[in-house]
Protein backbone atom coordinates (compact mmCIF):
# COMPACT_ATOMS: atom_id res chain seq x y z
CA UNK A 1 0.00 0.00 0.00
CA UNK A 2 0.95 3.68 -0.72
CA UNK A 3 2.62 5.45 1.93
CA UNK A 4 -0.07 8.28 2.01
CA UNK A 5 -2.93 5.74 2.15
CA UNK A 6 -1.50 3.71 5.25
CA UNK A 7 -1.31 7.44 6.88
CA UNK A 8 -4.79 8.04 6.08
CA UNK A 9 -6.27 4.50 6.75
CA UNK A 10 -4.82 4.79 10.42
CA UNK A 11 -6.47 8.73 10.82
CA UNK A 12 -9.44 6.32 9.97
CA UNK A 13 -9.25 4.53 12.30
CA UNK A 14 -7.58 6.28 15.14
CA UNK A 15 -9.96 9.65 14.80
CA UNK A 16 -13.21 7.81 13.10
CA UNK A 17 -13.00 11.03 10.12
CA UNK A 18 -11.09 11.60 7.03
CA UNK A 19 -8.21 14.14 8.24
CA UNK A 20 -8.82 17.48 6.89
CA UNK A 21 -5.51 18.15 5.19
CA UNK A 22 -2.60 16.07 4.11
CA UNK A 23 0.75 17.38 3.47
CA UNK A 24 3.81 16.09 1.83
CA UNK A 25 7.44 17.07 1.77
CA UNK A 26 10.11 14.94 -0.25
CA UNK A 27 13.24 13.19 0.32
CA UNK A 28 16.36 14.34 -1.99
CA UNK A 29 19.12 13.51 -3.85
CA UNK A 30 22.27 15.82 -4.29
CA UNK A 31 23.32 15.19 -8.75
CA UNK A 32 26.72 17.97 -8.02
CA UNK A 33 27.72 20.13 -5.46
CA UNK A 34 28.98 18.21 -2.30
CA UNK A 35 30.50 19.52 0.83
CA UNK A 36 29.77 23.15 -1.09
CA UNK A 37 26.98 24.34 0.80
CA UNK A 38 28.74 25.69 3.92
CA UNK A 39 30.76 27.07 1.83
CA UNK A 40 28.41 29.45 0.74
CA UNK A 41 28.82 27.53 -2.76
CA UNK A 42 26.48 25.92 -5.31
CA UNK A 43 24.45 22.28 -5.05
CA UNK A 44 22.14 20.96 -7.85
CA UNK A 45 19.55 18.45 -6.04
CA UNK A 46 16.33 16.87 -7.13
CA UNK A 47 13.18 16.12 -4.63
CA UNK A 48 12.86 12.72 -5.44
CA UNK A 49 9.35 11.16 -5.07
CA UNK A 50 9.62 9.50 -2.08
CA UNK A 51 8.83 11.83 0.94
CA UNK A 52 7.82 12.12 4.39
CA UNK A 53 3.51 12.61 4.74
CA UNK A 54 1.37 13.70 7.38
CA UNK A 55 -2.27 13.21 7.66
CA UNK A 56 -3.99 15.83 10.07
CA UNK A 57 -6.70 17.83 11.28
CA UNK A 58 -6.16 21.35 13.94
CA UNK A 59 -6.85 20.61 17.82
CA UNK A 60 -9.00 23.13 19.55
CA UNK A 61 -6.41 23.71 22.11
CA UNK A 62 -2.70 24.68 21.79
CA UNK A 63 -1.40 20.70 21.85
CA UNK A 64 0.04 18.59 19.27
CA UNK A 65 -0.52 14.59 18.89
CA UNK A 66 1.44 12.88 16.28
CA UNK A 67 1.51 9.26 15.37
CA UNK A 68 4.20 7.64 13.74
CA UNK A 69 3.90 4.56 11.73
CA UNK A 70 7.48 4.20 11.14
CA UNK A 71 8.47 4.00 14.40
CA UNK A 72 5.37 2.81 15.89
CA UNK A 73 4.72 5.43 18.51
CA UNK A 74 2.86 8.50 19.62
CA UNK A 75 3.85 11.72 21.22
CA UNK A 76 2.56 14.80 22.22
CA UNK A 77 3.54 18.26 23.37
CA UNK A 78 2.59 21.95 24.21
CA UNK A 79 2.97 24.68 22.17
CA UNK A 80 2.77 26.49 25.30
CA UNK A 81 5.78 25.06 27.14
CA UNK A 82 8.13 22.91 24.89
CA UNK A 83 9.84 20.25 25.77
CA UNK A 84 13.24 20.58 25.12
CA UNK A 85 15.40 17.69 22.54
CA UNK A 86 16.07 14.32 24.27
CA UNK A 87 18.66 12.25 22.82
CA UNK A 88 16.71 13.21 19.29
CA UNK A 89 13.90 11.18 19.29
CA UNK A 90 12.14 11.28 16.28
CA UNK A 91 9.21 13.91 17.64
CA UNK A 92 11.85 16.25 18.38
CA UNK A 93 12.32 17.44 15.03
CA UNK A 94 8.64 18.13 14.96
CA UNK A 95 8.90 19.73 18.39
CA UNK A 96 12.03 21.60 16.72
CA UNK A 97 10.20 22.95 13.96
CA UNK A 98 7.32 24.66 16.59
CA UNK A 99 10.27 25.82 18.48
CA UNK A 100 11.85 27.71 15.23
CA UNK A 101 8.61 29.06 14.26
CA UNK A 102 7.80 30.06 17.18
CA UNK A 103 11.18 32.02 17.41
CA UNK A 104 10.40 33.41 14.23
CA UNK A 105 6.71 35.19 15.06
CA UNK A 106 5.05 32.67 13.14
CA UNK A 107 1.50 32.27 15.19
CA UNK A 108 0.81 28.53 15.98
CA UNK A 109 -1.95 26.35 15.86
CA UNK A 110 -2.33 22.99 17.23
CA UNK A 111 -3.12 19.83 15.12
CA UNK A 112 -2.93 16.01 15.46
CA UNK A 113 -2.14 13.58 12.94
CA UNK A 114 -0.54 10.46 11.48
CA UNK A 115 3.09 10.74 10.04
CA UNK A 116 4.38 8.16 7.68
CA UNK A 117 7.23 8.23 5.11
CA UNK A 118 9.08 6.12 2.54
CA UNK A 119 12.43 8.16 2.65
CA UNK A 120 14.74 5.38 3.80
CA UNK A 121 15.85 7.02 6.98
CA UNK A 122 19.76 7.50 7.44
CA UNK A 123 20.68 6.33 4.30
CA UNK A 124 21.69 10.39 3.41
CA UNK A 125 17.90 10.83 1.33
CA UNK A 126 17.11 13.26 3.94
CA UNK A 127 14.58 11.84 5.42
CA UNK A 128 15.13 14.38 8.13
CA UNK A 129 14.73 17.66 6.13
CA UNK A 130 11.58 15.71 4.60
CA UNK A 131 9.73 15.61 8.11
CA UNK A 132 11.19 18.66 9.16
CA UNK A 133 9.26 20.41 6.10
CA UNK A 134 6.22 18.30 6.46
CA UNK A 135 5.95 19.42 9.82
CA UNK A 136 6.40 23.39 8.82
CA UNK A 137 3.20 22.49 6.31
CA UNK A 138 1.34 20.91 8.83
CA UNK A 139 1.57 24.10 10.97
CA UNK A 140 0.93 26.09 7.87
CA UNK A 141 -1.85 24.01 7.21
CA UNK A 142 -4.00 24.89 10.59
CA UNK A 143 -1.98 28.29 11.61
CA UNK A 144 -2.19 31.45 10.17
CA UNK A 145 0.67 32.39 7.82
CA UNK A 146 2.33 32.94 4.33
CA UNK A 147 4.43 29.85 3.12
CA UNK A 148 7.06 30.82 1.69
CA UNK A 149 9.51 28.09 0.64
CA UNK A 150 13.10 29.71 1.50
CA UNK A 151 11.92 30.90 5.13
CA UNK A 152 10.65 27.41 5.78
CA UNK A 153 14.22 26.10 4.74
CA UNK A 154 15.46 27.96 6.85
CA UNK A 155 12.98 27.00 9.83
CA UNK A 156 13.56 23.18 8.78
CA UNK A 157 17.23 24.06 9.02
CA UNK A 158 17.13 26.01 12.88
CA UNK A 159 15.21 23.09 13.99
CA UNK A 160 18.38 20.87 13.03
CA UNK A 161 20.87 22.47 13.81
CA UNK A 162 20.02 24.45 17.13
CA UNK A 163 16.98 22.75 18.53
CA UNK A 164 18.78 19.52 17.54
CA UNK A 165 22.30 20.34 17.80
CA UNK A 166 23.05 18.62 14.88
CA UNK A 167 25.00 20.70 12.44
CA UNK A 168 24.00 20.87 8.20
CA UNK A 169 23.94 23.02 5.32
CA UNK A 170 20.89 24.55 3.95
CA UNK A 171 20.63 22.00 1.03
CA UNK A 172 18.72 19.69 2.31
CA UNK A 173 16.07 21.94 3.77
CA UNK A 174 16.05 23.86 0.90
CA UNK A 175 15.54 21.47 -1.91
CA UNK A 176 12.60 19.22 0.30
CA UNK A 177 10.82 23.04 0.34
CA UNK A 178 11.36 23.74 -2.85
CA UNK A 179 11.68 21.05 -5.19
CA UNK A 180 9.84 21.49 -8.52
CA UNK A 181 8.72 18.25 -10.92
CA UNK A 182 10.85 17.40 -13.44
CA UNK A 183 13.60 19.74 -12.66
CA UNK A 184 16.25 19.43 -10.69
CA UNK A 185 17.29 23.02 -8.64
CA UNK A 186 20.69 25.06 -8.76
CA UNK A 187 20.83 26.29 -5.76
CA UNK A 188 22.95 29.31 -4.73
CA UNK A 189 23.72 28.65 -0.84
CA UNK A 190 24.36 32.36 0.34
CA UNK A 191 21.47 34.10 -1.70
CA UNK A 192 18.97 30.86 -1.55
CA UNK A 193 18.27 31.66 -5.26
CA UNK A 194 16.97 28.86 -6.99
CA UNK A 195 17.31 28.25 -10.63
CA UNK A 196 15.05 24.70 -11.91
CA UNK A 197 16.55 23.10 -14.65
CA UNK A 198 15.99 20.25 -16.91
CA UNK A 199 17.42 17.39 -16.92
CA UNK A 200 19.28 16.15 -20.30
CA UNK A 201 15.70 13.89 -21.91
CA UNK A 202 16.18 10.21 -22.01
CA UNK A 203 17.96 10.17 -18.82
CA UNK A 204 16.72 8.88 -15.95
CA UNK A 205 18.39 9.11 -11.88
CA UNK A 206 19.09 6.04 -10.30
CA UNK A 207 19.68 6.04 -6.72
CA UNK A 208 22.12 3.31 -5.57
CA UNK A 209 22.51 2.74 -1.88
CA UNK A 210 25.16 0.43 -1.04
CA UNK A 211 23.44 -0.12 2.07
CA UNK A 212 26.30 0.87 4.23
CA UNK A 213 25.67 2.92 6.95
CA UNK A 214 28.82 4.75 8.75
CA UNK A 215 28.34 5.68 12.51
CA UNK A 216 31.44 8.91 12.59
CA UNK A 217 29.60 10.93 9.78
CA UNK A 218 28.90 13.85 12.63
CA UNK A 219 32.60 14.37 13.93
CA UNK A 220 34.09 13.91 10.17
CA UNK A 221 31.52 16.79 9.32
CA UNK A 222 32.54 18.83 11.88
CA UNK A 223 36.16 18.43 11.11
CA UNK A 224 36.01 18.84 6.91
CA UNK A 225 33.71 21.91 8.11
CA UNK A 226 36.43 23.53 10.41
CA UNK A 227 39.12 22.69 8.00
CA UNK A 228 37.25 24.76 5.14
CA UNK A 229 36.81 27.50 7.03
CA UNK A 230 40.28 27.48 8.28
CA UNK A 231 41.33 27.69 4.39
CA UNK A 232 38.86 30.64 3.75
CA UNK A 233 40.38 32.78 7.06
CA UNK A 234 44.05 31.88 5.36
CA UNK A 235 42.52 33.53 1.97
CA UNK A 236 40.94 36.56 3.90
CA UNK A 237 37.38 35.82 2.37
CA UNK A 238 34.57 34.49 4.52
CA UNK A 239 33.77 31.54 2.14
CA UNK A 240 35.22 29.28 -0.21
CA UNK A 241 32.96 30.35 -2.40
CA UNK A 242 34.75 33.90 -2.82
CA UNK A 243 37.50 32.13 -4.53
CA UNK A 244 38.16 30.89 -8.16
CA UNK A 245 40.10 27.89 -9.44
CA UNK A 246 43.26 29.78 -10.86
CA UNK A 247 43.36 32.63 -7.99
CA UNK A 248 43.36 29.25 -5.56
CA UNK A 249 45.81 27.76 -8.11
CA UNK A 250 48.46 30.78 -7.42
CA UNK A 251 48.64 30.48 -3.67
CA UNK A 252 47.61 26.68 -2.80
CA UNK A 253 51.38 26.38 -2.16
CA UNK A 254 50.53 28.58 1.21
CA UNK A 255 48.19 25.82 2.64
CA UNK A 256 49.50 22.54 4.35
CA UNK A 257 48.60 20.05 2.12
CA UNK A 258 45.60 18.77 4.23
CA UNK A 259 43.86 22.04 4.08
CA UNK A 260 45.05 22.41 0.81
CA UNK A 261 43.29 19.12 -0.78
CA UNK A 262 39.97 19.81 1.00
CA UNK A 263 39.88 24.09 -0.36
CA UNK A 264 40.50 22.41 -3.62
CA UNK A 265 37.69 19.56 -3.53
CA UNK A 266 35.26 22.78 -2.29
CA UNK A 267 36.63 24.92 -5.15
CA UNK A 268 36.77 22.89 -8.16
CA UNK A 269 33.26 20.96 -6.84
CA UNK A 270 31.73 24.71 -7.25
CA UNK A 271 33.11 25.21 -10.64
CA UNK A 272 31.70 21.94 -12.21
CA UNK A 273 28.64 22.64 -9.99
CA UNK A 274 28.18 26.03 -12.44
CA UNK A 275 29.63 23.77 -15.46
CA UNK A 276 26.76 21.32 -14.60
CA UNK A 277 23.89 23.62 -15.14
CA UNK A 278 25.53 24.60 -18.82
CA UNK A 279 25.50 21.01 -19.85
CA UNK A 280 22.13 20.61 -18.59
CA UNK A 281 20.67 23.68 -20.47
CA UNK A 282 22.14 21.97 -23.63
CA UNK A 283 20.96 18.44 -23.17
CA UNK A 284 24.23 17.36 -22.91
CA UNK A 285 23.90 14.12 -20.89
CA UNK A 286 27.70 13.30 -21.63
CA UNK A 287 29.17 16.42 -20.48
CA UNK A 288 27.22 16.00 -17.16
CA UNK A 289 27.84 12.80 -16.71
CA UNK A 290 32.25 13.73 -16.39
CA UNK A 291 31.65 16.23 -14.00
CA UNK A 292 29.72 13.75 -11.80
CA UNK A 293 33.07 11.11 -11.90
CA UNK A 294 35.01 14.06 -11.57
CA UNK A 295 33.26 14.75 -8.51
CA UNK A 296 33.74 11.50 -7.25
CA UNK A 297 37.50 11.44 -7.92
CA UNK A 298 37.72 14.64 -6.00
CA UNK A 299 35.49 13.64 -2.89
CA UNK A 300 37.23 10.15 -2.77
CA UNK A 301 40.92 11.84 -3.12
CA UNK A 302 40.42 15.30 -2.19
CA UNK A 303 38.05 15.65 0.22
CA UNK A 304 38.29 11.86 1.42
CA UNK A 305 35.03 10.90 2.40
CA UNK A 306 33.89 8.22 -0.24
CA UNK A 307 34.32 4.65 1.64
CA UNK A 308 35.33 1.52 -0.11
CA UNK A 309 31.41 0.52 -0.86
CA UNK A 310 30.75 3.87 -2.24
CA UNK A 311 34.10 3.31 -4.45
CA UNK A 312 33.06 -0.24 -5.66
CA UNK A 313 29.36 0.94 -6.38
CA UNK A 314 30.33 3.97 -8.32
CA UNK A 315 32.69 1.63 -10.09
CA UNK A 316 30.24 -0.66 -11.13
CA UNK A 317 27.95 1.57 -12.25
CA UNK A 318 30.64 3.63 -14.03
CA UNK A 319 31.68 0.52 -16.01
CA UNK A 320 28.07 -0.05 -17.23
CA UNK A 321 27.85 1.07 -20.97
CA UNK A 322 24.45 2.90 -20.35
CA UNK A 323 26.22 5.44 -17.66
CA UNK A 324 26.82 8.99 -18.25
CA UNK A 325 28.24 9.51 -14.94
CA UNK A 326 28.15 8.05 -10.83
CA UNK A 327 29.26 9.37 -7.91
CA UNK A 328 29.23 9.40 -3.77
CA UNK A 329 26.19 11.77 -3.00
CA UNK A 330 25.57 13.11 0.78
CA UNK A 331 28.41 13.51 3.32
CA UNK A 332 29.45 10.26 2.68
CA UNK A 333 31.91 7.43 4.42
CA UNK A 334 28.41 5.41 3.17
CA UNK A 335 25.00 5.51 2.24
CA UNK A 336 24.07 6.50 -1.71
CA UNK A 337 25.33 7.00 -4.94
CA UNK A 338 23.97 8.57 -7.87
CA UNK A 339 23.48 7.86 -11.51
CA UNK A 340 22.96 9.60 -14.49
CA UNK A 341 21.78 6.85 -16.80
CA UNK A 342 20.30 6.36 -20.05
CA UNK A 343 16.32 6.04 -19.82
CA UNK A 344 15.30 3.53 -21.73
CA UNK A 345 17.93 1.03 -19.71
CA UNK A 346 18.14 2.35 -15.86
CA UNK A 347 15.51 -0.81 -15.08
CA UNK A 348 18.21 -3.02 -16.33
CA UNK A 349 21.15 -1.09 -15.87
CA UNK A 350 19.86 -1.36 -11.77
CA UNK A 351 19.58 -5.29 -12.02
CA UNK A 352 23.08 -5.13 -13.49
CA UNK A 353 25.17 -2.50 -11.78
CA UNK A 354 23.15 -4.32 -7.96
CA UNK A 355 24.10 -7.80 -8.76
CA UNK A 356 27.34 -6.75 -9.95
CA UNK A 357 28.37 -4.80 -6.32
CA UNK A 358 27.11 -7.64 -4.42
CA UNK A 359 28.99 -10.17 -5.86
CA UNK A 360 32.15 -7.45 -5.25
CA UNK A 361 31.39 -6.83 -2.38
CA UNK A 362 28.89 -8.90 0.02
CA UNK A 363 26.93 -6.00 0.62
CA UNK A 364 23.15 -6.26 -0.57
CA UNK A 365 22.56 -2.81 -2.60
CA UNK A 366 18.90 -1.18 -3.13
CA UNK A 367 18.69 0.48 -6.11
CA UNK A 368 15.77 2.67 -7.34
CA UNK A 369 15.18 4.82 -10.32
CA UNK A 370 14.01 8.11 -9.18
CA UNK A 371 11.94 11.16 -10.52
CA UNK A 372 12.51 14.95 -9.63
CA UNK A 373 9.21 15.49 -7.61
CA UNK A 374 7.76 18.94 -6.40
CA UNK A 375 8.59 20.58 -2.80
CA UNK A 376 6.52 20.20 -0.09
CA UNK A 377 3.04 20.49 -1.29
CA UNK A 378 -0.63 20.30 0.37
CA UNK A 379 -2.26 17.29 -0.83
CA UNK A 380 -5.58 17.64 0.37
CA UNK A 381 -7.34 20.35 2.49
CA UNK A 382 -10.70 21.26 3.38
P1 LIG B 1 18.73 11.08 6.94
O1 LIG B 1 19.99 10.92 6.18
O2 LIG B 1 17.70 10.10 6.45
O3 LIG B 1 18.24 12.47 6.99
P2 LIG B 1 19.09 11.53 9.75
O4 LIG B 1 19.82 10.75 10.78
O5 LIG B 1 19.51 12.90 9.46
O6 LIG B 1 19.05 10.63 8.44
O7 LIG B 1 17.55 11.63 10.19
C1 LIG B 1 16.84 10.46 10.51
C2 LIG B 1 15.93 10.73 11.72
O8 LIG B 1 14.82 11.55 11.30
C3 LIG B 1 15.30 9.46 12.25
O9 LIG B 1 16.14 8.83 13.20
C4 LIG B 1 14.01 10.00 12.87
O10 LIG B 1 14.27 10.55 14.14
C5 LIG B 1 13.63 11.12 11.93
N1 LIG B 1 12.72 10.62 10.87
C6 LIG B 1 12.94 10.64 9.56
N2 LIG B 1 11.89 10.12 8.86
C7 LIG B 1 10.99 9.76 9.79
C8 LIG B 1 9.69 9.14 9.71
N3 LIG B 1 9.15 8.78 8.54
N4 LIG B 1 9.03 8.94 10.87
C9 LIG B 1 9.58 9.29 12.05
N5 LIG B 1 10.79 9.85 12.18
C10 LIG B 1 11.51 10.09 11.08
MG1 LIG C 1 19.36 14.10 7.78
Amino acid sequence: MHTLDRATQRFQAEFATSPAAIVRAPGRVNLIGEHTDYNDGFVFPLAIDRAAWLALRPRADNCVRVISLDMADDQSFDLDDLPRPDATRWIDYIIGVAWALQRGGYPLAGWEGVLAGDVPIGSGLSSSAALELAAARAFYCVSDFDWDAAQMAQIGRAAENEWLGIQTGIMDQMISAAGVAGRALLIDCRSLETTPTPLPATTSIVILDTGTRRGLVGSAYNERRAQCESAARHFGISALRDIDLATFAKRADELEPVIRWRARHVISENERTLRARDAMLAGDAEALGKLMIASHTSLRDDFEVSSPALDAIVNCANADPSCYGARMTGAGFGGCAVALVRRDDAEDFSRRVGAGYESATGNTPALYVTRASAGATTIKSE
